[in-house]
């Protein structure tokens, strides 16, 4: 023990510590900022079946921060969920997403597309989830058929019973569940088989070397196996050349996610001619208030 707190002692005056701990302070005072001034923004990466038509998206969550630019979600996620400000920003993610799919619906090349949430854990927990899922389908008029929900193995180990009555709830009323990141977590087989989960996704770490590393390649046909002996459908993530995705659609792969389709980009089509955007060559959906 005395050990422990010696260590913490020196730590305590570690300049590149107290750094840290002010830089991680900083980033959570403009994040809360950057989710009331309208900085986040959804953008879409598409998901491809095996002829490479875009049968939905997944909702990609970027902040565009006036001075350091347009930051990914690894930077600020871990903080966002750290602090709980994760949960305004899931409330936000899931609402937007929903007017997305609502106005996919009105456009006749978009009507059967599926958009995709990542969901953290903290969301889920909540518990008033399930309602507030059931609210932004109904406050953006969205078919619930069309969202489908993302889980990471690490999210179904807290509460199990709990998570299962959730998941049960919303797949009541037609969303659908997709187990993010396949492969690189704990689940159990027949822990897999509790959960109302139609897709499983392939981690793109097994796929960038599938050319190349015949344990990838038994990896992903063995879960390719496992999704048809479960009746799930599977995507393979980080899909990034045109061998990759012959190789895959070879091993029966039915969905595609990667830069070889297409790169995450705003998810809504640019406003009309004549609106110029402020300061950017695109036009996104932010988290401004409605006018
Ligand atoms: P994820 O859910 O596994 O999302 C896929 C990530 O892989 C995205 O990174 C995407 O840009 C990247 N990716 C897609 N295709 C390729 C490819 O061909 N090659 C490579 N190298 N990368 C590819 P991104 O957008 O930086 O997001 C990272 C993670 O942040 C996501 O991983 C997800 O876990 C989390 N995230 C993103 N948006 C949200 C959100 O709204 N809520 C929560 N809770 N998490 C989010
Ligand atoms: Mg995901
Ligand atoms: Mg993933
Ligand atoms: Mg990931």
């Amino acid at each position: 023990h005395s050990k422990a707190a010696g260590r913490n002692a020196v730590r305590f005056f570690d300049p590149a510590m107290q750094a840290r701990v002010v830089q991680r302070a900083t980033l959570q005072r403009e994040l809360r900022h950057g989710l009331r001034d309208g900085e986040l923004l959804l953008f879409g990466q598409p998901i491809v079946d095996v002829r490479a038509q875009v049968c939905g998206h997944e909702a990609l969550l970027r902040w565009r921060h006036p001075v350091r630019g347009m930051v990914p979600p690894a930077e600020f996620i871990p903080v966002a969920e750290q602090t709980g400000l994760i949960l305004p920003i899931g409330q936000w993610v899931l609402r937007e997403a929903c007017r997305v799919l609502a106005r996919w619906a009105a456009d006749p090349a978009r009507a059967g597309w599926t958009l995709a949430v990542n969901l953290s854990a903290r969301q889920l927990r909540q518990p008033d989830f399930v309602d507030s899922v059931r609210q932004a389908l109904h406050a953006a008029g969205a078919d619930p058929r069309r969202l489908k929900l993302e889980l990471t193995e690490s999210l179904l180990l807290h509460d199990v019973e709990d998570t299962i009555a959730k998941m049960e709830a919303l797949a009541g009323l037609g969303i659908q569940f997709a187990l993010d990141d396949f492969g690189t977590g704990y689940s159990s087989l027949s822990y897999l088989k509790r959960l109302p989960l139609t897709q499983l996704k392939i981690d793109r770490s097994f796929v960038r070397d599938l050319l190349t590393d015949p344990n990838d390649a038994a990896i992903v046909c063995t879960i390719l196996q496992l999704a048809q002996s479960l009746e799930m459908e599977v995507v393979a993530e980080g899909v990034e050349t045109a061998e990759q995705f012959e190789v895959l659609r070879a091993m029966g792969c039915r969905l595609f996610q990667g830069y070889h389709f297409g790169r995450p980009a705003p998810l809504e089509p640019a406003q009309p001619l004549g609106e110029t955007p402020t300061g950017f060559g695109v036009t996104i959906i932010g988290a401004a208030p409605p006018a």
